[in-house]
């Protein structure tokens, strides 16, 4: 069982804002749902530095409910450091790349992830399963083209052995069921026994443009090793083949 040292980089949210339209698999303050925006960016927990908000208003009013994950974090954080420190370990280097990966990589996830689990097809799957993605460490200049994909799995959600993760997930998927989504998708995220957690709160799939592709890994690998970030999520229509 790997060490899950967090929740997730970005919590994203498939609803467009009314006033955008290129919005999808963006970051999403985790007190008002608020979408981050090129002009508004987002400040992270200073605690846990994962967690996002549009301000500190929202951090503030958050803080009661968040304060029990973020120590939780924290100290699994604090623990992969310790270890890094007694022996010759950059595990400490790999959560930290990580958590970039996964904020590169936001838009591509949260679609491979959708893909992955058929949730155009049956958005039941979101309860039960996760998406796992299993990656090897290489050297690179840039953070979050450190990793290349090793293999991808889908597991039951009780794969995740941490009570106070699990909760939090829930919470997710209250909150986006409460505003007519279908739940909050994970996608995990692990290299060298650390693990990064990706709820991703999903739209009902009727709202959702997104077809089914059989060729999300493929795309996944490309995007990865390529350490391209601009992914755009593909949609197959009567007049071609779409992105956006
Ligand atoms: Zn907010
Ligand atoms: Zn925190």
């Amino acid at each position: 069982m790997p060490a899950y040292y967090s929740q997730p980089a970005a919590a994203n949210y498939s609803t467009p804002p009314a006033h955008a339209q290129k919005q999808r698999g963006y970051r999403i303050c985790d007190q008002c749902g608020q979408v981050e925006t090129p002009v508004a960016r987002f400040r992270l927990c200073g605690g846990c530095m994962v967690t996002q908000y549009c301000s500190q208003e929202c951090q503030k009013v958050h803080w009661p409910h968040h304060k029990t994950i973020c120590q939780h974090t924290t100290s699994q954080i604090a623990s992969i450091k310790q270890q890094a420190v007694g022996g010759f370990s950059n595990d400490e280097n790999i959560a930290k790349n990580l958590r970039k990966f996964c904020s590169a990589h936001t838009s591509l996830l949260c679609w491979v992830g959708f893909q992955a689990l058929q949730l155009k097809r049956v958005p039941s799957n979101i309860r039960q399963h996760v998406l796992v993605i299993d990656l090897a460490p290489h050297s690179h200049p840039e953070g979050h083209r450190r990793f290349s994909v090793v293999s991808t799995r889908i597991v039951k959600r009780s794969y995740i052995g941490d009570p106070l993760v699990l909760a939090d997930i829930q919470r997710r998927d209250d909150r986006c069921r409460h505003n007519g989504g279908i739940g909050a998708l994970v996608v995990l995220v692990q290299c060298a026994g650390i693990s990064q957690v990706m709820p991703i709160e999903v739209d009902p799939p009727s709202k959702i443009a997104w077809d089914t592709r059989e060729d999300w890994a493929s795309v996944l690998h490309h995007f990865v090793e390529s350490g391209r970030t601009d992914f755009q999520p593909i949609s197959t229509t009567a007049r071609g083949v779409y992105y956006g």
